[in-house]
């Protein structure tokens, strides 16, 4: 394989890397995506929910096989039970299917994929990556490209192999059962227990014929699967088959300080990027993935640059934190730092402006029960369509209820209120 130099190789055939793949071959860039596992999608380690929105921004049209069941909506489930709904149409995908789907689909396009093939090494030298990885029966095998898109997950293994980060995010910990026989009205329930979640929230996502996703993902990753257990009792399941046991790992303090370098960008879970409150990270995946092969694809045609100064004021946007952290660079690179900043600006504009929101998490999981169940009253049965006098009622009520901590209240809900499809919440 080292006879070839790659424009692009993608680590992590997962939405981001599947998604960053079908842009980068479809822009004419030749593409190969690394995966580690035999065959993408698998195992599966997700509760699977992907709204219409995010179906609709990206272009897909699903297959019927990789959707497991049409959803109406989330409802949120407070301590005592207390709900409120958000009715936004969405799928629960078979998600190996889905993946699948995504891979084939950027194969079409023109990417190589390679499976099996788990990266381990990355160096840059001369504008040129040597990546090397171990395959099948301790064989290893080495490629080369010009540039390269870290999909790998939680792992992040560019920030590993490279240095480009100092630290990691931090993750919360989900565990999961596929049972079988548990009932549903179409919503998929999301619960804000923090007595069986501490940190996190519980799940029952319906699937076909009546099978379920019931999770959860906390902080407290040494108790995920005792909390599931109870959970599974308490909410009336007990005795029901499991189909599959599962779970994984999910950032949960928002981007890396640096999602790219001299060529190189991150994306998906790789780069942080996951809902700020409940922590999908599928829609996300996939936009940043585009985002960075676009990218990449403008830096190789030499798309005009920001200067320098340009630079400085759009990826700070008035802050210091996770700036590129690169002088601009003047050596002919077309994948320079410099070159690839544009990235952080497109992510940037478009996703979640995560400094805020993550203080806002951080205030939703410091109030009691008690404090939580005064807020799920607070707001209205559905929260699609509130209109500017329903907002008024619950900034009224808020400062009625909790007096002095009505900021707390505030910015807990503003980090809440980006769980929906449009705001890349699922
Ligand atoms: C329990 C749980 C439930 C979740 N539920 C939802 C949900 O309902 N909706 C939602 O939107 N999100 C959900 N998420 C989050 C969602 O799964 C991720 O945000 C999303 O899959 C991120 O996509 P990605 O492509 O960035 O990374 P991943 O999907 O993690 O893909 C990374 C890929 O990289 C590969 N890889 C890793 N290291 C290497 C290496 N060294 N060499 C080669 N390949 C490598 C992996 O095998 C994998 O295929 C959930 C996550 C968990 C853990």
């Amino acid at each position: 394989m080292l006879d070839s130099i790659y424009d692009v190789a993608i680590i992590g055939a997962g939405p981001a890397g599947c998604s960053a793949a079908y842009t980068a071959a479809k822009e004419g860039l030749s593409t190969i995506v690394l995966e580690e596992h035999a065959r993408v999608g698998e195992p599966v380690h997700c509760g699977e929910c992907l709204s219409h929105v995010a179906v609709k921004r990206m272009g897909l049209s699903l297959p019927e096989e990789v959707i497991a069941s049409r959803v109406k909506g989330i409802r949120v489930i407070f301590p005592d039970k207390t709900s409120t709904i958000w009715s936004e149409e969405g799928y629960v995908l078979d998600k190996h299917l889905f993946e699948q789907f995504l891979a084939v689909r950027a194969q079409g396009a023109g990417a190589a994929l390679k499976t099996s093939t788990r990266v381990n090494g990355m160096k840059r030298e001369n504008g040129i990556w040597t990546i090397s990885a171990n395959g099948p029966g301790g064989s290893s095998s080495s490629f080369r490209a010009r540039s390269l898109i870290d999909c790998t997950g939680y792992e992040a293994v560019s920030t590993k192999l490279t240095g480009l980060n100092d630290k990691k995010f931090e993750m919360v910990s989900g565990a999961q059962y596929l049972m079988e026989d548990v009932p549903n009205d179409g919503f998929i329930d999301f619960l804000i227990w923090p007595r069986l979640a501490p940190h996190g929230y519980l799940w029952v996502i319906p699937k076909r014929g009546g099978s379920a996703n019931v999770g959860l993902v906390t902080n407290d990753y040494k108790n995920a699967h005792k909390y599931l257990k109870q959970f599974v009792e308490e909410w009336g399941l007990s005795g029901k088959k499991i189909l599959r046991p599962f779970g994984g790992m999910i950032p949960s303090s928002g981007p890396m300080r640096r999602i790219f370098g001299d060529g190189l960008l991150l994306a998906g879970d790789a780069a942080g990027f996951t809902s700020p409150m409940f922590e999908g990270g599928t829609q996300l995946a996939l936009k940043s993935g585009e985002f960075a092969a676009q990218t990449l694809a403008r830096a190789q045609k030499g798309v005009p640059k920001p200067e320098a100064e340009d630079v400085d004021t759009i990826i700070e946007g008035g802050k210091t934190s996770y700036r590129a952290g690169f002088a601009p660079t003047s050596s002919g690179d077309p994948f320079s730092a410099h070159a690839l900043s544009e990235y952080e600006h497109l992510c940037r504009e478009e996703f979640p402006p995560y400094e805020r929101l993550v203080r806002g998490k951080a205030k939703f999981y410091s109030f009691t029960d008690a404090e939580l169940n005064s807020i799920g009253r607070m707001l209205p049965k559905e929260l699609v369509g509130m209109t500017v006098l329903d907002k008024v009622a619950i900034a009224v009520k808020s400062i009625v209820r909790f007096g002095t901590r009505v900021m707390s209240v505030r910015d807990a809900l503003d980090t809440f209120s980006y769980s929906v499809g449009e705001k890349y919440g699922w």
